[in-house]
């Protein structure tokens, strides 16, 4: 007997665990690498295994957003960032792991706790009834994900990510740019725009064609191009023109840098780029159309020369992979419960964060989101100005619902400062957090013993 059942012994998967056992709550684990399953990125049967690179990125809480993040899962007691620790490697200022040791310490801890039972098997449905964590990753297995279609509808969980590039706001040139949608259309203000001329677009054009791209693995050669999301170097490689057909389409947007008295409002530019609001706050815009598997290094290199963004900086580079995920914003409520069946809750990558440290920092919130249901607590999610406040309030509802697209933890999630000045911003960010998050320990009385 168990008092709740985790589906997925990933990253997510493990943390919830964890959080949950230590707190008095029996555990049943399935994971489904070990017994005759496995996912393509996978390599072993170990628990939290990391599938790519061994690094949980910047370990600078007083200056980065993933670094913040790491300090309040320590704070927790996050066995992500404990069996991070003992697993550490050097790697500067970064938190970098040996893989194999990292995953046979959060293992180790889980096999070893009295209220913890981890079986190798795969789940094929949600379960019915029960409190239910589901933690199953960016490769779901198929069985269990199209039943998880037909709990939330068509549409609802994708297969794939199609990522345009987002900007943050404030490093926009608005002396380049303008505020106009489209015809005037809605109230004409929707859109930011970005002006190119003939010579701007060929160049632009041309840097797509040579930018270095990354290529599918193996088993993504079956990545669709969905008409709406095709990649800009794909639109490119048709025809010089198919851009300025498309996405890049100047019609109905008159720069108003370049009125004279016979156009008073302004004439249209060769080619120009979009980019709409992405979240509530509006400190983050997408490019709208841009969608691209073009290298990092390359895709900032051509984008800054996009007029206006010549000092972009970006929340998110674009990208195309297999990944499994839900439209959170529109299925889940703020608790991470379907909102069709409130007994199964959500965690990890599958809720529309990226990366190991945002999937384990969701899982850890579901554990004790769960923990205060099961103990017949009420919860009061982490402040909107922490990183996992900032986190959790993007997936379960702040960002767009139309264009969710996965996305890592970052300053443009957090209640802007405008008043701070931009040097001292970061800093401003991680002190504002680490006060109300500390308050907020406190007061929910999580701190560990
Ligand atoms: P996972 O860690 O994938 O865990 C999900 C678990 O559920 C797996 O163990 C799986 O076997 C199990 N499972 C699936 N379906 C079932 C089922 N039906 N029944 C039982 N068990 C099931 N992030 C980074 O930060 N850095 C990177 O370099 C990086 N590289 C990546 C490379 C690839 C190819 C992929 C796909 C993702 C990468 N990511 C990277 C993202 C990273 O994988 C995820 O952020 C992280 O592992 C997600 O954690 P999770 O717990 O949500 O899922």
């Amino acid at each position: 007997t168990h008092d709740i059942h985790i589906i997925g012994g990933g990253l997510a998967g493990s943390e919830a665990t964890w959080q949950l056992a230590r707190r008095g709550y029996k555990v049943r684990l399935s994971e489904m690498r070990g017994g005759s399953d496995t996912t393509p990125a996978h390599q072993g049967d170990g628990l939290a295994e990391l599938v790519c690179s061994n690094s949980f990125r910047s370990d600078d809480d007083a200056r980065n957003a993933v670094g913040l993040l790491h300090h309040e899962m320590r704070r927790l007691d996050s066995i992500v960032m404990r069996a991070g620790e003992i697993a550490r490697v050097p790697a500067g200022s970064a938190m970098a792991v040996d893989r194999d040791v990292f995953s046979a310490a959060v293992e180790r801890e889980l096999l070893d706790h009295p209220n913890v039972t981890v079986v190798r098997e795969r789940v094929d449905t949600l379960p019915a009834d029960g409190p239910t964590i589901v933690a199953t990753g960016p490769l779901t297995a198929q069985s269990l994900a199209e039943n998880i279609v037909a709990a939330t509808g068509e549409d609802r969980l994708a297969f794939f990510d199609a990522i345009a590039p987002i900007v943050h706001r404030d490093s926009i040139d608005m002396d380049i740019c303008w505020f106009q949608s489209r015809w005037n259309k809605g109230d004409g203000k929707d859109y930011i725009n970005c002006p190119m001329t003939k010579d701007q677009y060929l160049a632009f054009h041309q840097g797509l064609m040579d930018g270095e791209k990354i290529a599918f693995r193996e088993w993504e050669q079956d990545t669709p191009y969905f008409e709406g999301c095709m990649p800009i170097e794909v639109m490119a490689a048709r025809g010089v023109d198919t851009l300025r057909f498309g996405p890049m389409k100047p019609v109905g947007l008159d720069n108003p840098r370049d009125a004279t008295p016979e156009f008073p409002q302004g004439r249209w530019p060769y080619a120009v780029v979009q980019l709409r609001q992405d979240n509530k706050l509006g400190t983050l815009w997408n490019m709208v159309g841009f969608q691209t598997k073009l290298k990092h290094a390359a895709q900032v290199e051509l984008l800054r020369t996009i007029p206006g963004l010549e000092n972009a900086e970006f929340a998110r580079l674009g990208g195309l992979h297999r990944n499994t995920f839900l439209n959170s914003p529109l299925v889940l409520d703020r608790q991470l419960r379907l909102k069709s069946a409130s007994h199964i809750r959500f965690a990890g990558q599958v809720t529309g964060c990226e990366g190991y440290v945002e999937s384990s920092a969701i899982g850890l919130l579901t554990g004790l989101m769960a923990a205060a249901e099961l103990g017949g607590r009420d919860w009061t999610p982490p402040p909107r100005t922490s990183a996992m406040g900032a986190l959790l309030s993007h997936v379960t509802g702040d960002a767009e619902a139309e264009t969710f697209q996965p996305m890592n933890v970052n300053f443009g999630l957090f209640p802007p400062l405008h008043d701070v000045k931009k040097k001292a911003r970061k800093e401003a960010y991680t002190d504002r957090a680490k006060a109300d998050f500390g308050s907020w320990l406190q007061a929910e009385q999580l701190e560990p013993a």
